[in-house]
């Protein structure tokens, strides 16, 4: 792809790394402190390949068995990030694929990703999932049950829990998107207040192509996006 067409992954990438910035720099933040996760779901590996090239280093995809494929043919430094459901039986080659699991939503996954991680002798980094507008349709604990994940997951001695992470309800005018991305930076206040063995609550994964960023604005460190960096998807996917 010629990198001069008005639309190229180059200038998309651009554009949606100016938007982070111009975003933080409006709230007071550093560029630093908020990291772009791009999303590749449905996205062939070339473009995830052309993506690394021009300089995008996390990857986020919804499905383990897609993922196998794009991992195998991305250099080893690329960082993936799984932010899909996760069945506790693709726990063992999810905790091999992935340095972050975004979407710990259940105790029973906490213990099956303990195990996987115990026999790969590796400590995994995991998000609590909050289904901030409990919709039936979304997986992501209460915001109740947040806290005691937390303190379940951080008691296993190889789950590191890094933060929250949440897929609020869409709305055509972004901007009321705005009291859940505020309600998960609150909860991750309170959550690391108690001082919880291995629970850091340093991490919120919040905002997609749509509002990035209200919820950059509102705290957000990693940013999940999809369509603004790799263009539209072929088919829309149930996420
Ligand atoms: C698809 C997806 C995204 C990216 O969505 P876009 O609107 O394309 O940016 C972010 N997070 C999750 C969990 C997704 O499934």
């Amino acid at each position: 792809m010629a990198s001069d067409e008005p639309d190229s992954l180059k200038d998309r990438i651009a554009r949606v790394r100016r938007a982070i910035e111009v975003a933080a720099a409006r709230a007071g933040r550093t560029s630093e402190s908020v990291r772009l996760v791009a999303v590749t779901k449905t996205v062939p590996t070339e473009r995830i390949l052309e993506a690394w090239q021009l300089g995008v280093r996390i990857f986020g995809e919804n499905y383990v068995q897609q993922a196998l494929t794009k991992i195998d043919r991305l250099p080893r430094e690329a960082q993936w990030h799984f932010i899909g459901h996760l069945q506790s039986n693709k726990a063992k080659l999810a905790v091999e694929l992935f340095s972050m699991i975004q979407c710990l939503d259940r105790p029973s996954l906490a213990d099956s990703l303990e195990r996987a991680a115990r026999a790969s002798g590796t400590r995994l980094d995991v998000l609590i999932q909050v289904n901030t507008g409990a919709e039936g349709s979304k997986s992501g604990t209460t915001p109740e049950g947040a806290e005691d994940l937390a303190r379940r997951a951080g008691e296993w001695p190889s789950i590191r829990v890094k933060g929250l992470m949440a897929i609020p309800p869409y709305f055509a005018d972004a901007e009321q998107v705005r009291p859940h991305f505020r309600a998960l930076r609150h909860l991750a206040h309170r959550i690391r207040s108690l001082g919880l063995p291995g629970v850091e609550m340093t991490e919120l994964s919040m905002g997609m192509s749509s509002d990035f960023e209200i919820a950059i604005e509102e705290g957000a460190t990693l940013v999940r996006i999809g369509t603004a960096v790799f263009g539209d998807r072929p088919v829309k996917t149930v996420v």
